[in-house]
């Protein structure tokens, strides 16, 4: 009865990428977690401690990076569930002294949670269990979790909230080592609630996910709409493009087998190409490669007994040699080179890209919306930017929505109108329109922008989707070049960050915005999903553990603060409550992500950078667990997102309009 899959299985051919799935990979603990992000392992934004000690993180693998991910200690989750949980094991250690840093609770859509964090001067050796009070005479008890990141303790907490049949009021933190603490439990986020929208107020103007052309024509209509309130900004840089070279692999791997590759763009000519290897038919041949028309034609060499004897090296060679030919050869990846190539027949080479026709193969132009009654420096500037990470299909409607929301009401609201004439604003909907298209046609759980820099023994085109850049690694402070974690060197890894700082167009144009328009003080980096509200420092150096400089005590505390008002924004739209857990510098609250944009924005420009990671985890009552939404969850879902964290950055935007230069 069940649904038939809607295409059949297919036997892979040479040129078919491994197929890739997103899955919630369980590793022991922390520092199992840092070597996953270490080895570049395309992880998503959603981390989540378990109470046993051990780590879950939601990542795309195919069954081959799955296999080299186990020696590291990772397990798919499902698997890891069905072993019986490891008992921790109890430290006979002194009396410890126990701190609580922080004791909260919040009312979300489905009730009342607590959340906890606390340490222990036996650290992470320590059992803390949790008891609380409520309201009502309500009760309960919850153990909580070592943090331990880069070897270093950071403190206890709970895995995730803990449900709370009521509102908590006191809870007593106690140690298995004999320690002892109480605290009193405050609300969270409790920052500024948002001021009640006049009647009229006009929200929802996002109906379907949106492509990279549908964006930029909503852009230039806002515009065209608005020209007293808007410029649109072309930003200098063009992306390389959707467009790939064209291919062909013949032969038969692992074995004797040569890839092909057109000199053009497959748009540009290179999926018209062909290419053959005959047999001459005759004795003491030798091996030629010519061109005839759009058909490269390969004779093999034979010997005095006519047979074939041209090895994939020599194949490689005669046609990399022979003048005028539009196409490069390489020998096949897992094949040395030395096997005996067989004829083939003529095979077209091929792009491999499903778009329309109507989708430009053209370097594409990237957008800035610029928003404001005043657009001449001498108001504080917001910058806005989505879709860095291909996939996060929610990310540019929060941008839009927010962008309409300031438009439309600009007339009718006065909230709204105070915003546009003390800020200016500036609104990317889609940094990344190569791999974003990538993502709506081909692949869909697309990272990285399309750029190969891989060598030609990683190029063939059962690899295609594993290159890229990673945009949101490509930027210059606290990279992997500079010695942070959580950047990758490898081509093909799901963060690599290019061969260079800034190296890729779409990182240059965000830095761009970030030099021109000085007035820019604000920033909020737009990504998905894991239900995050992150800043500075976003990366640490692997020895010791050293952060990027953290934020002197008041700018931490502006940052907080604002969070917490900014939290109370998308709390308003339908009750997601951000965890105090994932609110905070990306170090402490994800992972190290060396060469983030956020990082760069902040220590070289004086930008307060903030990270959105919209999509909070679904509670699901039955099973009383958090359940994550992914990357494109049915739009219904990813339209209450889009509303939710629209009016997030709305809320950022007035913590701007009232900022004065301290
Ligand atoms: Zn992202």
């Amino acid at each position: 009865m069940g649904a038939q899959p809607s295409t059949p299985a297919v036997a892979a051919g040479p040129t078919d990428p491994e197929p890739a799935s997103l899955v919630t990979l369980s590793v022991p603990d922390r520092a199992a977690m840092e070597r996953l992000v270490a080895s570049g392992a395309d992880l998503t934004e959603r981390v989540r401690p378990q109470a046993d000690g051990s780590v879950q993180v939601d990542a795309v693998v195919t069954e081959s990076q799955l296999e080299a991910l186990r020696p590291l200690g990772a397990t798919l989750a499902s698997e890891a569930r069905q072993s019986p949980p490891q008992a921790r094991a109890k430290a006979a250690a002194p009396q410890d002294q126990i701190v609580i840093e922080r004791a909260v609770w919040y009312e979300s859509r489905d009730g009342y949670f607590l959340s906890v964090e606390a340490s222990s001067s036996a650290a992470q050796a320590a059992d803390l269990t949790v008891s609380w009070r409520g309201k009502k005479g309500t009760t309960g008890q919850a153990e909580m979790v070592a943090y331990v990141d880069a070897g270093q303790y950071l403190g206890h907490q709970f895995s995730t909230p803990v449900p709370a049949e009521n509102q908590p009021q006191s809870i007593t933190v106690t140690s298995a080592g004999g320690g002892q603490a109480e605290a009193k439990v405050r609300q969270w986020p409790d920052g500024d609630k948002p001021d009640r929208a006049s009647r009229g107020y006009q929200k929802d103007f996002v109906t379907q996910y949106m492509t990279p052309a549908q964006l930029n024509e909503r852009v230039k209509d806002l515009h065209r709409r608005y020209p007293k309130l808007t410029d649109l900004i072309t930003l200098p840089y063009k992306t390389n493009g959707y467009r790939r070279h064209a291919q062909a692999v013949l032969g038969t791997p692992p074995a004797a087998a040569v890839v092909v590759t057109s000199d053009a763009y497959g748009s540009e000519g290179g999926n018209d190409l062909s290419v053959e290897l005959v047999d001459p038919g005759a004795p003491d041949r030798p091996l030629q490669a010519s061109l005839d028309g759009k058909l490269v034609t390969v004779s093999l060499a034979t010997d005095a007994s006519g047979a074939l004897v041209s090895t994939a090296a020599q194949v490689t060679a005669a046609i990399n040699a022979a003048a005028g030919l539009p196409v490069k050869a390489s020998v096949y990846r897992t094949d040395p080179g030395a096997g005996v190539m067989a004829p083939a027949p003529a095979t077209q080479l091929d792009d491999f890209l499903n778009a329309p026709a109507d989708v430009s193969r053209e370097p594409a132009e990237v957008l800035a919306l610029r928003i404001g009654v005043h657009r001449d420096g001498s108001r504080t500037g917001v910058l806005a930017y989505s879709q860095e990470h291909a996939r996060e299909w929610v990310t540019p409607l929060v941008s839009i929505e927010a962008a309409e929301r300031l438009l439309r009401n600009y007339a009718g609201d006065n909230a709204t109108r105070k915003l546009l004439e003390r800020t200016d604003v500036f609104i990317v909907p889609v940094v990344n329109p190569d791999g974003a298209n990538y993502s709506f046609y081909d692949f869909n759980s697309q990272r990285k922008n399309m750029t190969n820099h891989c060598p030609p023994q990683q190029s063939d085109p059962a690899l295609r989707n594993q290159w890229g850049v990673d945009v949101n690694r490509n930027y210059a402070a606290g990279s992997v070049h500079d010695g942070y974690v959580g950047g990758s060197t490898n081509c093909q890894s799901g963060s690599y960050a290019g061969p260079a700082e800034h190296s890729e167009p779409e990182s240059r144009n965000v830095m761009w915005l970030a030099d021109t328009y000085r007035n820019i003080k604000f920033a909020m980096n737009v990504h998905s999903y894991g239900g995050y509200f992150m800043w500075p420092p976003g990366a640490y150096q692997a020895e010791g553990r050293v952060t990027l400089p953290r934020p002197t005590p008041e700018e931490e505390e502006f940052f907080l603060d604002s969070a917490r008002t900014i939290e109370e924004a998308i709390v308003a739209e339908r009750g997601t409550v951000i965890w105090p857990q994932q609110t905070g510098p990306v170090t402490d609250v994800l992972y190290s992500a060396a060469g983030n944009s956020a990082d760069e924005l902040w220590y070289d420009y004086g930008i307060y950078g903030w990270d959105f990671e919209v999509g909070a985890d679904l509670w699901n009552s039955e099973t009383r667990r958090w359940e994550p939404v992914g990357f494109q969850p049915p739009f219904s879902e990813g339209h209450q997102e889009a509303m939710e964290f629209a009016a997030g950055l709305i809320s950022l935007i007035g913590i701007a309009a009232d900022y004065r230069d301290r």
